[in-house]
């Protein structure tokens, strides 16, 4: 598999809103994308800083993977996302390789990317995602 650059960093926050204040007002980035992710039942909020995304996500639901998150590990770090050229042929490489797959079949994602997770398990605890055009 090659890893082409890292596409974003997912960032867990309770309050999406007060959040973007931080990142724009202190951190002068500009938000130019807000957007609802129904099945994966969060709203993302993303900035840029150079070539590399930063995606906020709150939990729209008590039963978002986020809200758990939040609820074990507190408001931080949540994922790295990496760019491939095709994720689900990744999935499969890496499933092969012996990594433990959250997503066995890439879904749509924020910015309509195709996206899939590995368990943090298998990855030395890094939530890693992979996501391709
Ligand atoms: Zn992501």
């Amino acid at each position: 598999m090659k890893l082409k650059k890292i596409e974003h960093i997912g960032i867990a926050v309770s309050n999406l809103e007060e959040a973007i204040k931080y990142w724009e007002e202190v951190m002068g980035l500009k938000c130019y994308n807000i957007e609802e992710v129904v099945d994966q039942k969060v709203k993302t909020a993303f900035f840029k800083v150079g070539d590399v995304k930063i995606e906020l996500l709150e939990a729209t639901s008590t039963e978002s993977s986020i809200a758990s998150f939040i609820e074990k590990k507190g408001q931080g770090v949540h994922h790295i996302a990496f760019a491939v050229d095709n994720t689900n042929q990744a999935l499969e490489e890496v499933e092969k390789a012996g990594v433990k797959l959250i997503d066995k079949q890439a879904r749509q994602g924020a910015e309509s990317l195709k996206i899939g997770f590995l368990h943090p398990k298998s990855t030395m605890g890094i939530l890693t995602e992979l996501c391709s055009e």
